[in-house]
């Protein structure tokens, strides 16, 4: 009898979740294989990539950086597929059992979209697929009975504690967060911040994205979204808490005041190998805690004045719709102009707060009309820090 293996298809392999995400499998020992890779355009790593693991196709979604490359020592049984295009078509394929979706920002959402109306199941490591399309994207993945599987630590976190209980008992959920570099700034010092001090995380090793996402608390914001989607919360029911060790990745509150909470040392390695070999535990390489040591855990309520990005998730968790699209949309946008140095650090939030607020907002789009909301928001932004 041979032994099962699942079959996944790795978008955003170049990046810093798809390097880990290569890492988990190749410790797996063949019982996780990765038969498709994604990339934009770092077409110098996919190669290497593709060489060490020989899979069935890569996909090169930037044409340009692909006709740059010399790509006539790539194995003999790899395809390449060039353009974005290709991987809705790609992630359909009937070998492939698991979808790895970690290609950032919203460009990540067609991967998600494609997959789950292929019926497979998503390791979601892009949470914009569900602040930009979060109704739209459950209600297809229920018709399609097909699983999203949360990579996204803090959403792992609640995945893993909610199987203490039943549905009709949680009370509430905490996300939360290590507070970003900037946790004892004062609004002063926050309005002074550089580009290279933005992007110095103290605990996790990320894109430059998501690094200045946690540094705004941006990043808290799309995950309390993400969360109102995935667990079919209320909004009223996801909180967020400061814990600087981000050794407590979540928690949930049940009716009764128990709480149940999951630990790790801060390395993505734990959350992608769970969703990926679920709902099975596997030995693997991510860190351990060491109880040798004396640690001390820490946890303060959020500042919601000098990190207002907080308050603007929850806002846009209850109004859903167009909501979700637009904020995603701007801070993409504001997040792209700061680290250009075109708009200081503090306006970045600011930007999407307004960009809202103008937005004519439709309580049930069209994935076409999300995806407007978002062009729109990006044109927005542009045309203000712009003018
Ligand atoms: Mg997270």
């Amino acid at each position: 009898m041979s032994r099962h293996v699942t079959n996944i298809a790795v978008l955003g392999s170049t990046g810093s979740i798809g390097r880990n995400a290569l890492e988990v499998i190749e410790a797996s020992e063949g019982s996780l294989q990765a038969i498709a890779l994604a990339a934009g355009k770092n077409t110098a790593l996919l190669k290497e990539q593709s060489q060490a693991i020989r899979p069935r196709w890569i996909v090169v979604a930037d044409p340009e950086a692909a006709n740059r490359e010399d790509w006539s020592d790539l194995p003999s049984e790899t395809e390449l597929l060039v353009g974005a295009e290709s991987i809705p078509r790609l992630v359909a394929e009937p070998e492939i059992d698991v979808v790895l979706s970690a290609i950032v920002g919203r460009a990540g959402l067609e991967g998600t979209w494609a997959a789950l109306d292929a019926g497979k199941t998503v390791a979601l490591a892009n949470k914009e697929s569900l602040v930009v399309g979060g109704p739209l994207v459950t209600r297809l993945a229920r018709r399609k009975q097909a699983s999203i599987l949360p990579v996204d630590s803090e959403h792992s976190a609640v995945f893993q504690a909610l199987q203490a209980g039943r549905r009709e008992e949680v009370q509430r959920v905490v996300l939360t967060a290590s507070g970003g570099p900037f946790r004892t700034h004062s609004k002063e010092q926050i309005a002074e911040v550089t580009v290279e001090e933005a992007l110095a995380h103290p605990t996790w090793d990320m894109g430059p994205k998501i690094t200045i996402d946690s540094a705004t608390l941006m990043n808290k914001a799309l995950e309390i979204i993400e969360a109102r989607w995935l667990f079919d919360l209320r909004p009223e029911q996801i909180g967020v808490v400061i814990h600087p060790q981000s050794i407590v990745h979540s928690l949930v509150e049940f009716i009764d005041g128990s709480i149940l909470a999951q630990l790790s040392p801060p390395d993505m390695k734990l959350p992608i190998q769970y969703a990926l070999n679920w709902p099975n535990r596997k030995a693997g390489v991510a860190q351990r805690l060491d109880w040798s040591q004396a640690m001390r855990l820490e946890f303060e309520p959020p500042d919601e004045d000098r990190f207002p990005a907080l308050g603007l998730g929850l806002e846009v968790a209850s109004a859903g719709g167009t909501a979700g699209a637009v904020l995603n949309g701007a801070n993409e946008e504001a997040v792209a102009a700061f680290l250009h140095g075109r708009i200081r650090f503090d306006r970045i939030v600011p930007i999407c707060q307004q960009v809202l607020q103008f937005h004519c907002f439709d309580p049930e789009p069209t994935l076409e009309q999300l995806l407007e909301s978002d062009r729109w928001a990006r044109e927005e932004v542009s045309r203000w820090i712009g003018a």
